[in-house]
């Protein structure tokens, strides 16, 4: 079964992060930080919906002015996320450009700031181009399991990282996929139609097996109602498969707490995008800047069980030598023994 979405790394590992996801049947995209942009066209820019950013040091977070470049003038909302002191650093970033001609503008964009440091609250504020981007208070969203995007379709949950301020890190899920036994409907004797989809839903509104579901139609002859139950029709027309689970992971000290709450966060992970920015002969200079090594974010990657690991976000002094990066990351993520350190 295809995913609904696909993943980029806009830049190669050693550039400013930012991992584009777009959607596959509709016109949008959310991003992984802010850090180089340029690489993504405004035809894909303007696709975004939410952009979640993990901190605000400059390397990830330099792309909203750009951002804001490509998508001013245009009738978009467009959510963002980050840590605490995000609602601020995003006014900060407005108030240093001169607004005195938007209040005229036709299509306006907004941004609704999100900030959320832990724990089942999350402050919001709206940024109105309209009224020169002031700050407009939103009452708290509550947040339930770190979730901090919740659709029918797929969750984005985060948790917060000591990079010696709080760092978020985040998993992309996809909903379960439903998919229907086409001849099993024909041997039921139920018609394709609209009632398909409420199906699907109730699915993903998580209603119970005992939940009612009707079917009406008509055929030349006359008219048809059938009652089920959700579980009946589960166990007879449908397979219902997980949906992928993407991890997104930048800067974080290699420590227990972190390494578990990363473990409860991402357990199982499809794809895990992890910084890998020093080699382990380096590990007291990553320590001291609040980074993982290749080795550790191998570790991390064994730990969460992730099927696939993508390193990136490499320090510069690495420009030539990708490679060892990479390697040791494999080794670290392949070995067999058990961790030591
Ligand atoms: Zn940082």
């Amino acid at each position: 079964m295809k995913p609904i979405f696909q993943c980029q790394l806009v830049n190669d590992p050693f550039g400013d992060p930012a991992l584009y996801v777009e959607f596959l049947f509709q016109k949008r995209a959310i991003l992984f930080d802010l850090g180089d942009i340029h690489a993504l066209s405004p035809r894909k820019l303007l696709r975004l919906s939410h952009i979640f950013v993990s901190h605000t040091h400059m390397d990830h977070f330099y792309g909203f002015d750009y951002l804001l470049r490509v998508c001013l003038g245009r009738a978009m909302t467009l959510h963002l996320y980050g840590p605490p002191g995000f609602i601020d650093n995003i006014e900060h970033r407005l108030g240093g450009y001169t607004w005195n001609l938007v209040e005229n503008y036709v299509d306006e964009l907004v941004f609704i700031a999100h900030e959320w440091g832990g724990g089942n609250r999350m402050q919001r504020a709206r940024f109105p181009c309209r009224r020169a981007f002031d700050r407009e208070p939103l009452p708290d969203a509550e947040v339930l399991e770190g979730a901090l995007l919740d659709e029918h379709e797929l969750r984005v949950r985060a948790t917060v990282l000591d990079h010696k301020i709080p760092c978020l890190a985040f998993v992309l899920e996809e909903s379960q996929h439903i998919n229907i036994w086409k001849n099993r409907l024909e041997r039921e004797g139920l018609p394709k139609g609209p009632w398909l989809q409420a199906l699907k839903l109730a699915i993903l509104q998580g209603k119970d097996d005992n939940y009612p579901i009707e079917v009406n139609w008509r055929d030349a002859e006359e008219e048809h109602v059938r009652r089920f139950t959700l579980g009946e029709l589960k166990r007879s027309i449908l397979r219902i498969v997980p949906g992928m689970r993407i991890g997104y992971v930048v800067d974080a000290l290699y420590c227990p707490a972190n390494v578990l709450r990363l473990e409860k966060l991402l357990k199982g992970v499809d794809w895990l995008y992890i910084e890998a920015g020093f080699t382990h002969e380096e590990a007291e200079t990553a320590a001291r800047k609040y980074h993982l090594t290749a080795t550790q974010a191998g570790r991390i990657a064994r730990r969460v069980d992730a099927k696939r690991m993508v390193p990136f976000h490499f320090s510069s002094r690495y420009q030539d030598r990708a490679e060892i990066l990479v390697k040791e990351a494999k080794a670290a993520f392949m070995a067999i023994d058990k961790e030591t350190g």
